[in-house]
């Protein structure tokens, strides 16, 4: 299990992470959301809609392991919460959840959804995904048909995340979910595929 973290903590790593993806331009227009694990049944994340460079404490809430709004109560999560739920719900290690629409990613979700997944391999890079030690692995990357119901989403998802060698997943048109134990881990890994998928990108990989 993640090691729990007080809110403040948590809500300094969303902030950061919304800081520094959207520099990335991976989470323009109010796009893309972030969580934290604070213990087994609250996950601190982002509250709906807000500019990721501008994030205040008051932008990050907390949600019970259902993503139902705890504090404040009023406040409206991400759509996307059910995702993230599930997430810290099927894997116990995980601490962070990244979701990003960078480009390179939205742009090969598009080229791979009727293969339903991406084989990225051969890249000294993949050894920044936890787990990998040489460039000979092959890193497989679902990609989902899109959907604006999260439940519906969730539940296309569910039977991957079982997959512990799974480091993130593509939803076709829309971005990129990755996590981490925590929020430097989550951090290297959606630099590592954003990259590792633009490369494939620009090699024309089909
Ligand atoms: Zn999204």
């Amino acid at each position: 299990m993640a090691p729990s973290l007080d809110r403040r903590a948590a809500a300094t790593a969303i902030l950061s992470l919304g800081r520094r993806l959207h520099a990335r331009g991976w989470c323009e227009a109010t796009s893309g959301n972030f969580s934290q694990r604070l213990d087994a049944g609250r996950i601190a994340i982002t509250v709906s809609g807000r500019d990721k460079a501008a994030l205040q404490e008051a932008d990050v809430m907390v949600v019970d392991a259902a993503g139902r709004p705890v504090d404040p109560p009023d406040a409206r999560p991400s759509a996307e919460a059910p995702l993230h739920c599930q997430l810290y719900r099927i894997r116990p290690d995980v601490g962070t959840v990244v979701h990003v629409h960078s480009p390179s990613a939205t742009m090969m979700s598009r080229r791979f959804e009727s293969k339903g997944e991406v084989l990225l391999e051969g890249y000294e890079m993949l050894k920044a995904l936890s787990g990998v030690e040489t460039h000979l692995h092959g890193e497989v990357l679902p990609v989902f048909a899109n959907d604006q119901d999260a439940e519906a989403l969730a539940h296309r998802v569910e039977t991957r995340l079982r997959d512990e060698s799974l480091h993130g997943y593509l939803l076709a048109g829309h971005g990129l979910y990755t996590w981490g134990r925590n929020a430097a881990e989550a951090l290297r890994h959606v630099e590592a595929l954003e990259f590792l998928l633009g490369c494939e990108w620009r090699a024309g990989a089909r």
